[in-house]
C-alpha cells in the first residue's frame, strides 16, 4: 500500500518560503495516501497562477492545463477513466475570474471529483492585483486607490449552484484540510474545498495572522448540522464567508458519471463505440 512518500517526486517547487500552497501540496499527498490510493490511480490538473504548478510537485498524474480550464479537463478525464482519481486545482484568480463559468457548471453538473481552490485573495504570479476574492478597499497595482467592487464569496456561490460538497479550511491547520480533503475525494459528486492559502509576497492584508482573528471554525460549534443547506447559506451570511471546516455535503444526489444513460456500465474509455452518421442522425 503506498504512503506518503510515494506521492513525493523529487522535484523541489519554487514558490516563496511561507507560501500556504505548501500546506495543500502536503495535505493532498496525505489525503490520498490515507484514503488507499497509490499514484497511478489518482491525476491532478490545475490551471494558471502561482498555486497551479502544483500539478507537477506530486507523484501522480498531472497536468498543467490552461487559465481558468482546468475543470473541463478534470471532467474528461472522470468521465474517460472512472476508476481515476481526479482532482482539479488553482488559485482564487483562475477558478473564480476566467475560469467562473466551468466553476458553476462543473458544481451543478456534479461530475465526481475534487476540486481544491488556493484563495490567496490576490493574483501572485503577476505580482499582485487585485482578484475576484480581495476585498473592498483593497489596495494593489491595479487598484491603488482600493477595489470599488465586493469580494466574491465562493461558498454561497456553490450552494447556490447546487453544490453537494462545500468546504473550506486554512493552510496553517494541516490536519483539518487534509480530512476535508480525504472527504472531499470519498465524496461521490463534485466537492470543493476553497483554502485560505497566503501570499506571503504580495498581499500584506490577508496574511497568516489575519486569518487566524478572522476564522470562525465549525469545530466550535458541535451542532452544526452540514446537510442543512438554508442552515449552511445563513451561517456562511452570518460569518461573512469566514467559516471553516465541512460547511455543507448532500449525500443523497448521484454524480453525474453514475446517472449517464449507458455509461454506468463501462466507462467510455473502455467502450467499443461504433456508430454510423446516420445513427448519429437519429440521435
Ligand atoms: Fe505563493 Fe505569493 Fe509567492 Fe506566489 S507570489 S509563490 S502565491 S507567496
Ligand atoms: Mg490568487
Amino acid at each position: 500500500m503506498a504512503t506518503l512518500k510515494d506521492f513525493r517526486n523529487n522535484v523541489k517547487p519554487n514558490w516563496c518560503p511561507g507560501c500556504g500552497d505548501f500546506s495543500v501540496q502536503a495535505a493532498i499527498q496525505r489525503a490520498s495516501a490515507n484514503i488507499g490510493l497509490e499514484p497511478e490511480q489518482l491525476a491532478i490538473v490545475s490551471g494558471i497562477g502561482c498555486s497551479g504548478r502544483i500539478s507537477g510537485y506530486i507523484n501522480a498524474y498531472g497536468f498543467h492545463s490552461i487559465h481558468g480550464r482546468s475543470l473541463p479537463i478534470a471532467q474528461g478525464l472522470k468521465m474517460a477513466n472512472r476508476d481515476l482519481a481526479v482532482i482539479a486545482s488553482g488559485g482564487d484568480g483562475d477558478g473564480f475570474a476566467i475560469g467562473m463559468g466551468h466553476t458553476v457548471h462543473a458544481i451543478r453538473r456534479n461530475i465526481n471529483i475534487t476540486y481544491i481552490v488556493m484563495d490567496n485573495q490576490i493574483y501572485g504570479l503577476t505580482k499582485g492585483q487585485t482578484s475576484p476574492r480581495s476585498a473592498e478597499g483593497f489596495k494593489t497595482k491595479s487598484t491603488p486607490q482600493g477595489s470599488i467592487e465586493s469580494a466574491l464569496s465562493p461558498l454561497e456561490m456553490a450552494l447556490a449552484a447546487g453544490a453537494t460538497f462545500v468546504a473550506q479550511s486554512f493552510s496553517s491547520n494541516l490536519k483539518q484540510l487534509t480530512t476535508l480533503i480525504e472527504e472531499g475525494m470519498k465524496h461521490e459528486g463534485f466537492s470543493l474545498i476553497n483554502v485560505f492559502s497566503p501570499c506571503v509576497t504580495f498581499n500584506k492584508i490577508n496574511t497568516y495572522d489575519w486569518f487566524k482573528e478572522n476564522i470562525i471554525d465549525l469545530e466550535e460549534t458541535p451542532e452544526y448540522d452540514p446537510s442543512n443547506r438554508v442552515a449552511a447559506m445563513t451561517k456562511i451570511m452570518e460569518t461573512n464567508s469566514m467559516l471553516t471546516g465541512l460547511i455543507y455535503q448532500d449525500k443523497s444526489r448521484r454524480s453525474y458519471e453514475n446517472l449517464v444513460h449507458g455509461f454506468k456500465e463501462q466507462p467510455l474509455a473502455t467502450q467499443d463505440i461504433k456508430i454510423t452518421s446516420e445513427e448519429f442522425d437519429k440521435l
